[in-house]
């Protein structure tokens, strides 16, 4: 009989914060260029039933010994029940012997893990004296975006655009919160004026265009992970060096989908963030490069934040526990 940790969303929230996040992601990119982890095909399928979207990412650490699959989807109905659209669940296994390890709360960790893949792309790629931080979007992902980027360079003020304008307050707070100022402004005057630009909507066409964005800019391309979506003009992946989480997911169903297949730019162009992380790559060449991160998300993202949940409870004496 084998016992699993049972670990839920509160202690999740208590216990993995944005460096221990930073930390497992980072070092699971790394391992992944390093061809010693590997995310499995994901499957995200359309339910025919309440409008749900259910699906699966998969893969293995094996420099971290970590084996997993976060299970979930969208249920665009769940708000009307006082419950958050997006739900998740990891399963973690034993990689020695694939009994279940541990299950473990998805959804605050995947806020986390996904504000974390775009804070190692500023730390390795945004210019030194970045100051401006840019802001498309204001949803749930958003604040937890501003919080981890803010903590990469001495950012002195946020400018942010979103869509529906009546959401920007919920940014303007936290702006306020971390003593950073704060100015809603339009696309263009966005691109005048950010050092760094983080894009995390549900765009399906360009919401910033290439001539709008100054060289020098570091981009994280952070809402495309569907086939379809889109939040960028594929002129500027064209203009811009390309880095992704997963070079597979980047020209399928991150930003670069539309670039590649329109022919400006190829597989061959866009670099796993794991490389300059691991230093095969330089990064960002001179400072009025564009680098562009296209953050997808990847299985491995989520196993890797799951796992250090995991630790800490056990550590802690935290979570509960059942036999199987
Ligand atoms: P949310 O529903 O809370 O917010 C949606 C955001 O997109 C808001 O800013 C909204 O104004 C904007 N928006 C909605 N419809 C739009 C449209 N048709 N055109 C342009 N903008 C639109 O969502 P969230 O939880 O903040 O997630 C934002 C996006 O990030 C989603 O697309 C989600 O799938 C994606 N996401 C990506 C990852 C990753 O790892 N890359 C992880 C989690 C979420």
């Amino acid at each position: 009989m084998s016992e699993v940790l049972i670990v839920g969303e509160e202690i999740c929230q208590q216990i993995v914060g944005r460096a221990e996040a930073f930390a497992a992601v980072e070092a699971v990119f790394a391992a992944m260029d390093r061809g010693e982890a590997r995310n499995f095909p994901v499957v995200r399928e359309a339910l025919g039933h309440a409008r749900a979207l259910y699906g699966f990412k998969s893969g293995f650490d094996q420099a971290g010994h970590v084996l997993g699959v976060k299970s979930g989807g969208y249920w665009p109905g769940n708000m009307d029940r006082g419950l958050t659209n997006h739900q998740s669940t990891v399963f973690l296994f034993d990689p020695d012997t694939g009994q279940l390890s541990a299950l473990v709360g998805g959804n605050y960790l995947t806020a986390v893990r996904t504000a974390a893949s775009s804070a190692v792309s500023i730390a390795h790629l945004a210019r030194r004296d970045a100051r401006v931080l840019g802001m498309v979007g204001a949803g749930h992902q958003s604040t937890f975006q501003l919080r981890a980027a803010a903590e990469q360079r001495a950012f002195e003020k946020v400018v942010a655009w979103n869509p529906h304008p009546e959401m920007l307050p919920r940014l303007a707070v936290v702006a306020e919160e971390l003593g950073l100022e704060f100015e809603a402004v339009s696309p263009q005057e966005l691109g005048a004026q950010a050092d760094v630009i983080i894009s995390i909507t549900s765009a399906f066409e360009p919401l910033l265009m290439s001539g709008w964005i100054r060289p020098g800019t570091h981009l994280a391309c952070m809402g495309t992970d569907t086939r379809g979506k889109m939040e960028v003009d594929s002129a500027l992946l064209a203009r811009a060096t390309v880095f992704t989480d997963e070079v597979a997911q980047s020209v399928s169903i991150g930003e670069a989908q539309h670039a590649v297949s329109q022919g400006l730019i190829g597989a061959e162009d866009i670099t796993p963030i794991g490389a300059v992380i691991n230093g095969g790559h330089p990064g960002r060449g001179s400072e009025a490069d564009i680098t562009l991160f296209d953050g997808t998300g990847v299985g491995l993202q989520d196993l890797a934040v799951a796992s250090v949940a995991a630790k800490l409870a056990v550590e802690r004496g935290l979570g509960a526990r059942a036999s199987l």
